[in-house]
């Protein structure tokens, strides 16, 4: 190892090697403090030559090696534990803009919300939007795939990618950076590193797609009582505007949460069991106004809302989005839980919940439940809570987590919609996915990276 940390030191320099436990300490915690980590260095390429010749280095030396980009993956897998530290932090650079081809070409260690900057300075949008927009790196939104409130319209990560510029676990380069809509002329390899969590490849640049940049937006607060409501609204919503950009359901427990844990929030809808957010899209301010206002009216018509609050203007949007963002912050405090971030097709979610919710209660009286998330999407952050007053050891965290994943993958879901399988969930990814898939997923592995290279204990250890 002294003889890698030496040839690292000399290739890289002060700039981008360091062992000083000052400087690595915090990127060896994540925010949460729920993963920490060891690392013998901490390496920073500036450039894609030097990303090759640190994984060159590092696979020569027999060392593996954990990218990291932003460090707000929920996962772990970012996070090392003796594998080389690789920070994407200095590769920074946005490459170019094509406002023409509609598309953009940065480096890993840009963080979303300069893209998106970048792309409104050219006006156009980078539509990818999530709460760690601040600090997460095209690279870790890559290698996450990640979703975030605007899926339903614009796709995941892995459909905003052109192109991907990636180093091999051997250090060879993979000059994937096209920005082409149509290339019918194989495997579309660019996808292997899209939500690959690092395993088959460190992510340097990737060529991204851009949109027309919409002129006007309408956010509305909708009461419904009953999921089955909500999803009704949905398709409703989506056929009657055309306008939907995001479909984000909270239960009432979530929202209870955020008025008492979270100073300055002001509860809009009191008493409804659930809220939905809704945000719309499109080019005109008063024809989308008139279109969403006709629709929510439709809505209250039909008795699928209860009540509805259209924003009046961008600081009450920005109030309403406000108890959505404070959710987490919210339950955090209650005491054990378990958290999940499950899928089912949309068309499933009403079932999803009533399952759910009566398998946790009978296996835990009590049990407090919070479900918010991406309804849009199909997508519920699901998360368990011990009965109020009761003592945190008794809390059957492993037990409701095992039925909540069990019913999910039961009605054609996914034991992880947006967050990865990281290190947290890679213990579980056998028993909840199919044999054959897993088997392929260790065949490419293998392939690409026979010698467990890059980030070994991420997703299929
Ligand atoms: C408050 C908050 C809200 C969030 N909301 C959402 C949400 O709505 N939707 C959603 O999908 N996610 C959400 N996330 C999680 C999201 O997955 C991460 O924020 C983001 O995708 C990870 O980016 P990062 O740069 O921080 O990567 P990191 O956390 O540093 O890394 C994540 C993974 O990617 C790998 N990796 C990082 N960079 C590279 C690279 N260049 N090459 C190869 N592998 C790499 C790491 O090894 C690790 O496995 C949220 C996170 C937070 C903290």
């Amino acid at each position: 190892m002294s003889d890698l940390l030496e040839q690292l030191s000399a290739r890289l320099g002060p700039k981008g090697f360091t062992t000083d436990p000052d400087q690595i300490a915090p990127h060896l915690t994540e925010w949460r403090g729920r993963y920490s980590g060891r690392t013998p260095c901490l390496v920073l390429p500036a450039n894609t030559a030097e990303a090759a010749d640190i994984v060159k280095l590092c696979a020569a030396a027999g060392a593996s090696i954990t990218p990291q980009g932003g460090n707000t993956g929920l996962v772990g897998g970012q996070i090392p534990d003796g594998e080389v530290l690789v920070s994407m932090k200095r590769m920074n650079a946005i490459r170019s803009i094509d406002a023409a081809n509609d598309s953009l070409i940065a480096e890993a260690g840009v963080i979303l919300s300069a893209v998106q900057q970048a792309a409104r300075d050219s006006d156009r949008l980078f539509p990818l939007s999530l709460a760690s927009e601040g600090s997460a790196t095209i690279g870790g939104l890559i290698s996450t795939n990640a979703g975030g409130v605007h899926v339903l319209r614009y796709g995941m990560m892995r459909e905003l990618v052109l192109g991907v510029e990636a180093v091999l676990p051997d250090g060879s380069v993979f000059h994937g950076l096209k920005s082409l809509r149509k290339d019918n002329t194989g495997y579309d390899l660019k996808q292997l590193f899209i939500g690959a969590e690092g395993t088959l490849g460190l992510v340097t640049a990737a060529s991204l797609k851009l949109f027309a940049r919409p002129r006007a937006h309408q956010i509305a607060l909708v009461g419904v009582d009953t999921p089955e409501h909500a999803l009704l609204l949905l398709q409703h919503m989506k056929a009657l505007t055309g306008a939907v950009a995001a479909f984000e359901i909270m239960n009432r427990l979530s929202v209870d949460l955020v008025i008492k844990n979270v100073p300055n929030r002001r509860d809009p809808m009191p008493g409804s069991p659930y809220l939905v957010l809704i945000e719309f899209e499109g080019m005109a301010e008063i024809a989308l106004r008139e279109t969403v206002i006709g629709a929510l009216h439709r809505a209250l018509e039909t008795n699928e809302a209860q009540n509805v609050l259209l924003a009046e203007n961008a600081s009450q949007a920005r109030d309403f989005w406000a108890i959505r963002e404070d959710i987490s912050a919210g339950h955090r405090p209650e005491g054990a839980q378990v958290n999940h971030d499950i899928s089912v097709p949309v068309s499933q979610t009403p079932t999803f919940l009533a399952r759910a919710n009566a398998a946790m209660a009978e296996i835990y009286p009590g049990v407090r439940i919070v479900a918010f998330g991406h309804m849009g999407d199909g997508n519920f952050h699901y998360t368990l809570m011990q009965a109020e007053g009761d003592d945190p050891a008794r809390f059957p965290g492993a037990a409701l987590s095992e039925r909540a994943n069990t019913i999910a993958v039961e009605l054609g879901g996914s034991i992880s919609a947006e967050h990865g399988i990281g290190v947290a969930r890679a213990g579980e990814l056998p028993r909840f996915k199919d044999g054959q898939s897993l088997a392929m997923m260790r065949a490419v592995k293998r392939a690409l990276d026979p010698n467990a290279v890059m980030n070994p204990r991420a997703l299929i250890p």
